[in-house]
């Protein structure tokens, strides 16, 4: 059997070790240390945002940023139905009720149109939304023009789930800047990893924090430990922010990288009846191409789907995976309030991941390559260069 090809897998940029190395010799082996406050200062740089927080997930950092918002049992969060569980359960930690709402054709991002419906169905049900949580699916921005407006108009504060969506931007403001906090991860398949990890970025130092003071047991000043809030454990630790400060250095390249596979997958099916890939709608927006997604439509290729080109994938050794099946969908979610035509649903049905790792190599590339072609029956020749 040949090597496995994984959707994306962690890939480490080289000097990773010197900052946990250093960690180590100074014995700060600790939730806090240089690393951390480092790694800190290297995230907002890189995001244009003031401040960071770095925590231990990207879901804690969701979880914090409801509790910043007082977000209490009771009441309702919009969030993007088309996403990770991990956008949605931290609502339900707190025992509110997550509104979902469904996408548009465009981004495959939160719809605005959806979006002001709920907020509006919400408001004459007597009810006004805490937040709204937009995603940032595979690294491309959703509308953040459009739903602001609708936040702004409406009051209503925004968290960006911008997990997926490091270093991409919006007429060249970075995802997690656009709204009062934003969220970011660095799994084990993200763009750049901790092995698990998260932050929040904001231009508000107040939020940031409390969202310190929040993810170290809410310990307030006193010479013994005294609470007035409850607290959570959720401060990264500062072996695994060296990880993070090494990441950092090669996050730029990365992104070349998998925007490079990115333009690979579209040369080679770019005309191919059927296929349709998840694209910039306009030179404002900058993917990071964490992942790139295609839908693969039967009607229009002679009845190929999704499935045929998974297992075929796989009878390779080759992961690939369809999108997010939506939240409104999930049989722990279906119950609370969806607003949406089945955008999400059918881009579910449809699409499908393909492997997008910055660590691919050439060869890795022609193997995939090669079975898209064979299951496409694809007449191109294609051959290419990678730049490093
Ligand atoms: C990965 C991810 C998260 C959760 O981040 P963790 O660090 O794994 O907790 C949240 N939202 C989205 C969209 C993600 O892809």
């Amino acid at each position: 059997m040949s090597k496995k090809i994984w959707l994306s897998s962690p890939h480490m940029g080289g000097n990773e070790m010197s900052y946990v190395q250093e960690a180590y010799d100074t014995n700060w082996v600790a939730p806090l240390g240089k690393n951390v406050n480092e790694f800190e200062n290297d995230l907002a740089r890189f995001t244009n945002s003031r401040y960071a927080s770095a925590l231990s997930s990207g879901t804690a950092a969701i979880h914090l940023a409801l509790v910043l918002l007082g977000v209490k049992a009771g009441d309702e969060v919009i969030v993007q139905s088309f996403t990770f569980s991990a956008s949605v359960n931290p609502i339900c930690y707190l025992g509110a009720t997550p509104v979902l709402v469904d996408s548009e054709e465009e981004t495959w991002n939160m719809c605005p149109k959806a979006l002001k419906k709920a907020i509006e169905d919400r408001l004459a049900q007597g009810k006004k939304p805490k937040a709204i949580i937009p995603v940032h699916l595979y690294g491309m921005p959703a509308k953040m023009e459009e739903i602001m407006e609708i936040a702004h108009f409406y009051e209503i504060p925004v968290i960006e789930d911008a997990a997926e969506a490091l270093g991409a931007s919006l007429m060249n403001k970075k995802m997690g800047t656009w709204g009062k906090l934003g969220v970011l991860s660095f799994n084990g398949n993200k763009i750049i990893t901790t092995s698990g990890g998260g932050a929040l970025i904001s231009n508000e130092q107040d939020l940031i924090e409390q969202s310190r003071f929040l993810a170290t047991q809410a310990r307030d000043e006193a010479p013994h430990y005294q609470h007035s809030q409850v607290g959570y454990n959720y401060r990264m630790s500062n072996i695994v922010a060296g990880i993070g400060r090494g990441q950092m250095e090669v996050l730029g390249e990365f992104i070349e990288k998998r925007r490079e596979i990115n333009g690979r997958y579209r040369d080679l099916l770019n005309e191919h009846p059927g296929i349709a890939f998840q694209s910039e709608p306009t030179q404002d927006y900058y993917s990071n191409f964490w992942l790139t997604a295609v839908l693969i439509d039967p009607k229009k290729n002679g009845g190929i789907t999704r499935e045929h080109i998974r297992l075929a994938l796989e009878a390779e050794n080759i992961e690939s995976r369809p999108l997010w099946k939506p939240m409104h969908l999930q049989p722990v979610f279906e119950k609370y309030p969806f607003y949406g035509t089945g955008v999400s649903e059918w881009l579910f049905e449809h699409g499908l991941c393909l492997p997008s790792g910055s660590n691919m190599t050439d060869n890795d590339m022609k193997r995939v390559i090669s079975v898209l072609s064979e299951v496409l029956n694809l007449k191109k020749e294609f051959s290419y260069e990678f730049i490093n």
